[in-house]
């Protein structure tokens, strides 16, 4: 069996920070430099000819070189010996034929841009120098029973600052992904393997990961008719069919790079935009909302249960005269203060909410009577004892809490949240500062 060069992630990726771009349309040079200032918070350099490019460059390390290919000095292969000596390069070129391109697509370069019209162009290096630095946080599974495959594959990665994992047929892949969390972004991989193919391998992935959490391409030179159809139908999200050119290569990488990009965006700003809409801004407890979304299922499972559930209401005591005498300033650090002797009272089950200005909520999904109260009373006596302190006005000063404990088998728990209303309001009438439970 051959042998595995590497079986630890090859990582190599860097951050862009400093562009050079090589061009002698002053016009043109300073839109592209106007545009990237205008995305990113790179440092980005000009240069109008080779020779001055010549010297900045030995002068500065640049994480990516973007380069016309005509210039006024232009000499034999300045690309090739820019690319060829380790640096990212991306090449500009008004020459929008075939011959141009080949010769292109023969050296160690990122990309290669037609200079069509101005919104294309923009377009496309912002998109290309964006996934450069995205690029760097992935990791590409290559999974090929040829090394010769495998380096060809990875060389063309590393331009395109991928890190990546080498697997040499599908079982070494699979016992790879076999956590919970998938070893790579993504994977790359042949058809005919010894052990374990392509297609099978792209089979049990999917027991585990679905085609958003961990996408495939499959590259085959097989000529079976029918083997592209399987493949997608198996859970591959692409494929490249015998003989693929580098650039088709490259360009249905990227397309499915800028899918799992943008999927893993959006995933994020929904975590947010969940969090938000379930928390309160100023304590981060939870929000009426997340009450009313969540109670049936606790009401459901204490009626299940037959054991009750408790519905604790809490008012901050005279706490218009806090506003009044420490500003509302103070009143806020009050609220967030009872909010943390919540949150460290509380139990991991329980749940705390802010139902309104100075009013909390307390949910214990499964309760007793003598269970609630002694919570309310811990919760009570903490709080008197204890004292706010506003930092930024060196103030300290206490406050006091009434509570009302309402607990049952309420299927609507309005029901019980009236009661507890009720209790606090007993509690309150009764002089502030102490517990009242419903009998
Ligand atoms: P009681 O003991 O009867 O509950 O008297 P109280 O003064 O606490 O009750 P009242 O309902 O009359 O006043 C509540 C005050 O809480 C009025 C309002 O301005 C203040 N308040 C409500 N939300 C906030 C907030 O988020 N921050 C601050 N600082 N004050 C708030
Ligand atoms: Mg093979
Ligand atoms: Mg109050
Ligand atoms: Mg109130």
């Amino acid at each position: 069996m051959e042998e595995i060069r590497s079986q630890s992630i090859n990582n190599h990726c860097k951050a862009i920070k400093h562009i050079l771009i090589i061009e002698d349309s002053p016009a043109l040079v300073n839109h592209l430099k106007e545009i990237i200032d205008g995305r990113f918070s790179f440092n980005c350099d000009i240069s109008l000819n080779e020779s001055s490019a010549r010297d900045m460059i030995r002068r500065k390390r640049y994480d990516l070189i973007i380069t016309d290919i005509n210039l006024p000095d232009s000499t034999e292969n300045f690309i090739g010996g820019l690319a060829n000596d380790n640096n990212r390069v991306i090449v500009i070129t008004g020459r929008d034929n075939d011959e141009c391109r080949t010769s292109l697509l023969e050296l160690p370069i990122v990309d290669y841009i037609v200079k069509s019209d101005a919104k294309t162009l923009d377009n496309y290096l912002i998109k290309t120098i964006q996934r450069l630095n995205d690029n760097r946080h992935t990791v590409i599974g290559v999974c090929d029973d040829s090394k010769l495959a495998r380096t060809k594959i990875c060389s063309s990665l590393k331009i395109q600052n991928l890190a990546y994992l080498e697997f040499e047929d599908g079982q070494q892949a699979l016992d790879a992904l076999k956590g919970e969390q998938p070893c790579i972004d993504l994977l790359l991989t042949d058809y005919e393997m010894p052990r374990l193919d392509g297609l099978e391998l792209v089979r049990r992935i999917r027991h585990s990961f679905t085609n958003d959490k961990l996408p495939i391409i499959t590259l085959t030179g097989s000529d079976k008719p029918h083997l592209l159809a399987q493949f997608l139908k198996a859970g591959a999200n692409d494929y490249l069919s015998k003989s693929f050119t580098s650039e088709e290569f490259l360009t249905r990488l990227h397309l499915n790079l800028d899918h799992l990009y943008m999927l893993r965006k959006y995933a994020q700003v929904i975590k947010e935009l969940e969090h938000i809409s379930i928390r309160d801004f100023l304590t981060k407890l939870y929000n009426r909302h997340y009450f009313f979304s969540h109670i049936e299922h606790i009401t459901a499972n204490a009626i299940r249960k037959n054991i009750p559930y408790a519905i604790l209401m809490i008012d901050i005591d005279f706490f218009k005269k806090v506003n009044d005498t420490y500003g509302h300033h103070a009143g806020d650090v009050a609220i967030e203060h009872l909010a943390t002797v919540l949150k460290d009272t509380a139990r991991a089950s329980d749940y705390c909410f802010r139902w309104g200005g100075e009013e909390f909520l307390v949910l214990i999904p499964t309760s007793s009577h003598d269970e609630s109260y002694q919570f309310a009373e811990r919760l009570r006596k903490t709080i008197e004892t204890s004292s706010v302190y506003v930092e930024d006005e060196d103030l300290t000063f206490t406050i006091t809490i009434s509570l009302g404990i309402a607990l049952g088998l309420d299927k609507d728990a309005n029901h019980l949240i009236s009661k507890a209303d009720e209790m606090l309001y007993e509690a309150k009438q009764a002089g502030r500062n102490c517990v009242k439970i419903m009998d």
